[in-house]
C-alpha cells in the first residue's frame, strides 16, 4: 500500500489562518452532509513547491453551489454562481476562494469545450492538464490533508517534469501546449519526453482553438515574471508562429522587457506594454492580422496600433532641431503604453530622448488661462479662442511664456495685431479699451 502524506501542517504554514480555518470548518461541512471536499490544482503543487499561492480551488463531490452559500452565511462574504458549471465564487476582502462540482469531461470536438457532466474527485482530476496540477488535498475533517495523488504529480514535481496525463491530451485542448510552456519556464521544469513529442506533434492543434482563449492563455504568459523565457521556449519549438508568423522570442525582445519591467518595478509592466513591445516588429498589415487573429479587446487592439503608428513618426523625432512644441504634436493623442512602448524600442538615441522629454514634462504642459480669461480679457466667444489657446499652448511648450501675467500680455500683444486685421475677433468692449 502506497504511503499516506498529510500535508495538514504544510497547509497550516504556508496559508494565513483565516483561510485554513475557512478550509476546516467547509470540509466539516460538506462531511455533515455526507460529501466529500477537497483543495486541488495550483495550490497544492504550490504547496509541496513551498511557494504561495493563495488562489484556492475546491472540488466537493456534490454540489457547490449549495455548499457555498451555506458557507457564505457564516462567513459573510460575496458569492457569485454559475450555475450552468455547477461553480461558486466567495470573495473577502483579501481571498477569494474558487469551489466546484466534481465533474468529468468529454471531448467531442478538438479545441472545443468539453461536455461536462457530475462527477467523482477522480474524474474531476482526470480531466486535468498536468501531473503537477493533478494533485488533491482532502478536507474533510477524518482525513484531512491527506495528499491525493493519482498520476504521479509529487515525483513529477521532485523531478522538474511536466508531463500530460494520456496521450489525447494536446488534442482534445491545444491550448495546453501554451500552458505547457508557462509551467516549464515558471518553474524552470522540463517538459517530459514524451509530452514533449506530443507537443510538436500536435502544434498543428493550436489552429482548433478560438482566438479569445489563445488570448487567454497569451495574457497569464505576459503576467508571469519574465515572459520572455516562455517566448523564446515557443519560438524554438515553433509554436510562437501559431500566433504570427513573423513574432519573434529572441534577444531583443528580452532585452526590451527586462527594460519595460525596469520602468515600471515594483509593479510587473502591464499586459498592453509587453504585447506592444512582442508586436513591435510588426508591419501594419501583420499587426492588423494579430489583432484580429487575438481578437483583442478595443483598449489593447488601440495600444498596438498607436505603437505601429508612432514608429513611422520616429524618424521626425529623431531630428535634433525639433522644438518642444513639434515634439508634442508629433506624439500627443497617442496611448500612453503606446508612447513608452516606442521610448523602449527605439534605436534613436534623440527620439528616446525627445519622448523621454513628453512622457516626463511636456504632457502636463497647460496654459495657465482658459477659455473664459479670455473673454474676460475682451474676445468673443468663437473658434478663435482654441486658436489662441493653442498657440499660448504652443508658446508655453517653448518656453516663451512662464507665467499667468506673461500669457496675458501675449495675448494682449496678438489681440492688437489680431484687432487691426481682424476686429471680429474682439469685442466692442475691448475695442473700446
Ligand atoms: P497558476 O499558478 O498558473 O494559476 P493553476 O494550476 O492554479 O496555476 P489555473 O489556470 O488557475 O492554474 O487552473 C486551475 C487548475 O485547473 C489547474 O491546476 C489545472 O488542473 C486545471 N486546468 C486549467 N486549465 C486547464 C486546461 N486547459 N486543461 C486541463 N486542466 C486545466
Ligand atoms: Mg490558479
Amino acid at each position: 500500500m502506497p504511503e499516506i502524506t498529510n500535508l495538514s501542517d504544510k497547509i497550516k504554514k504556508q496559508l494565513p489562518a483565516e483561510l485554513v480555518n475557512f478550509m476546516q470548518v467547509a470540509g466539516e461541512m460538506a462531511y455533515s452532509q455526507g460529501q466529500s471536499l477537497y483543495l486541488v490544482g495550483g495550490v497544492v503543487r504550490d504547496l509541496l513547491l513551498g511557494q504561495t499561492n493563495l488562489d484556492l480551488d475546491l472540488v466537493l463531490e456534490g454540489d457547490a453551489i449549495n455548499l457555498a452559500q451555506q458557507l457564505v452565511e457564516i462567513n459573510r462574504g460575496k458569492i457569485t454562481t454559475h450555475p450552468r458549471f455547477g461553480t461558486a465564487k466567495l470573495q473577502w476582502d483579501k481571498w477569494s476562494v474558487d469551489l466546484a462540482t466534481a465533474r468529468s469531461e468529454t471531448y467531442v470536438k478538438p479545441g472545443a469545450l468539453p461536455r461536462v457532466k457530475p462527477g467523482t474527485i477522480n474524474s474531476d482530476l482526470f480531466r486535468r492538464d498536468f501531473t503537477i496540477n493533478t494533485m488533491a488535498i482532502y478536507l474533510n475533517p477524518s482525513h484531512y490533508g491527506e495528499l491525493i495523488d493519482l498520476y504521479g504529480g509529487r515525483d513529477d514535481l521532485e523531478h522538474k517534469l511536466v508531463r500530460i496525463l494520456h496521450e489525447k491530451s494536446f488534442i482534445d485542448d491545444a491550448t495546453r501546449i501554451w500552458r505547457g510552456l508557462r509551467y516549464e519556464q515558471r518553474l524552470d521544469f522540463q517538459l517530459e519526453p514524451t509530452t514533449l513529442e506530443l507537443l510538436k506533434r500536435n502544434i498543428p492543434m493550436l489552429d482548433t482553438i478560438s482566438g479569445d482563449r489563445i488570448r487567454h492563455e497569451l495574457e497569464l504568459i505576459l503576467k508571469e515574471k519574465y515572459p520572455e523565457k516562455i517566448l523564446r521556449r515557443a519560438e524554438e519549438l515553433e509554436v510562437l508562429p501559431k500566433l504570427h508568423p513573423a513574432l519573434k522570442g529572441n534577444g531583443w525582445l528580452a532585452e526590451k522587457f527586462e527594460q519595460a519591467r525596469q520602468l515600471t518595478s515594483p509593479d510587473l509592466p502591464p499586459v498592453g506594454l509587453y504585447l506592444a513591445l512582442q508586436a513591435y516588429p510588426l508591419t501594419n498589415e501583420e499587426n492588423e492580422q494579430l489583432v484580429s487573429h487575438l481578437r483583442l479587446p478595443k483598449s489593447l487592439a488601440r495600444t498596438l496600433r498607436d505603437t505601429n503608428s508612432l514608429k513611422t513618426n520616429l524618424e521626425s523625432l529623431a531630428d535634433p532641431e525639433l522644438s518642444p512644441s513639434s515634439i508634442y504634436r508629433l506624439l500627443h493623442g497617442y496611448s500612453s503604453l503606446a508612447i513608452t512602448a516606442n521610448s523602449l524600442a527605439c534605436d534613436s538615441p534623440i527620439a528616446c530622448q525627445h519622448i523621454q522629454l513628453f512622457l516626463d514634462e511636456l504632457r502636463y504642459v497647460k496654459p495657465t488661462l482658459t477659455g473664459k480669461d479670455l473673454t474676460r480679457m475682451g474676445m468673443a466667444p468663437s473658434p478663435h479662442i482654441k486658436e489662441i489657446l493653442n498657440l499660448l499652448h504652443e508658446a508655453r511648450l517653448d518656453g516663451e511664456v512662464r507665467s499667468k501675467k506673461g500669457e496675458e500680455e501675449l495675448v494682449r500683444r496678438w489681440l492688437d495685431s489680431r484687432g487691426r486685421g481682424a476686429g471680429e475677433v474682439l469685442t466692442n468692449r475691448s475695442k473700446e479699451l
